[in-house]
């Protein structure tokens, strides 16, 4: 059933990881890797198919057709989410953080025209998103939908994210990956043994992202081998001053590996960085996860 929705979908085979071929300072004391999951999907690009999988199958399986979810006006997880419905006929109810009906962004757009039901809703009402009575509220007036919470990082996404750990034929020393809500590093942690998995934070979120790490974890989780580290959101979440611009346009230039400035731009700029300060042990095999978004460049 798995292959028969990925086929449906048209996502791509994962790709084993490839030596990032870049000349950064210090970079000759380590040995880095990156995995491209962009290059799973155009649009259900790289984290979000992870996350997603086995909740999507399980809907396709039951034969559900209503689902609800969350997110901002530039959500790569809406995006990802409302193209992967209209391909398998499930109706998607999308509650957007903010009132963009007068000038609706490239990523609203796309969802309006592939049936998405776009309902925006003020900043107060959004923060409801994960309380049970609005979720109970929401069900009933969706058609007993599934609901589907924001980033869809939930319990259910992990195994997904796992398989990017279960797949490697090679052990890494460390693995380091953007978080917004959570869900990818949640996986990471869930599956990993060997590597320290390193996250970096790309909104404020110091505290916060952590405890989003831990609520998603099994109460059965015993690795405790992982951070997140805050001070590369350049600000806040979307945030793009010209110094993270620019290293996006000349990372791209470099090694032709597309990124933007919301996800994977902060993580390559935090990877250059540590890696210049030699934040590592001598000749370490790190892993660089490129967990896609290229869609979310389009407002920038
Ligand atoms: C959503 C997203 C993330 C954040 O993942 P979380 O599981 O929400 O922490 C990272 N990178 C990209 C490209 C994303 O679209």
């Amino acid at each position: 059933m798995l292959k028969k929705l990925s086929s449906l979908l048209e996502i791509n085979a994962d790709q084993a990881p490839s030596r990032l071929d870049i000349d950064w300072p210090s970079s000759e004391k380590y040995d880095i890797w990156v995995k491209r999951d962009d290059l799973l999907h155009p649009i259900i690009s790289g984290n979000k198919w992870r996350k997603l999988k086995y909740a999507l199958l399980a809907i396709y399986q039951q034969k559900q057709t209503s689902i609800v979810s969350f997110g901002g006006g530039h959500s790569n997880h809406l995006h990802a989410l409302a193209y992967a419905c209209h391909k398998l006929n499930i109706q998607l109810s999308a509650i957007v953080r903010g009132d963009y009906s007068r000038n609706p962004t490239p990523m609203l757009k796309d969802i309006a025209a592939w049936g998405t039901d776009i309902y925006y809703v003020d900043k107060k009402t959004y923060q409801k998103r994960d309380e049970p009575d609005y979720l109970a509220q929401l069900k009933q007036r969706f058609k007993q939908a599934i609901i589907i919470p924001e980033g869809g990082s939930q319990a259910a996404a992990l195994e997904g994210v796992g398989e990017i750990i279960s797949q490697l034929t090679d052990s890494f020393d460390y693995i380091i990956a953007p978080v917004g809500s959570g869900g990818t590093l949640a996986g990471l942690i869930a599956t990993s043994s060997v590597a320290r998995i390193v996250g970096i934070g790309v909104l404020k979120g110091q505290g916060y992202l952590e405890q989003q790490v831990t609520k998603l974890l099994p109460c059965s989780n015993t690795n405790h081998n992982w951070e997140i580290l805050h001070q590369y959101h350049f600000g806040g979440y979307a945030k793009q001053p010209v110094e993270l611009t620019a290293f996006c346009a000349q990372f791209t230039e470099q090694t032709k590996i597309p990124i933007e400035p919301v996800y994977s731009g902060k993580l390559f700029f935090a990877a250059k960085d540590l890696i210049q300060k030699q934040a590592f042990p001598l000749n370490s095999r790190i892993l660089l996860l490129h967990t896609g978004g290229l869609q979310g460049a389009r407002s920038c």
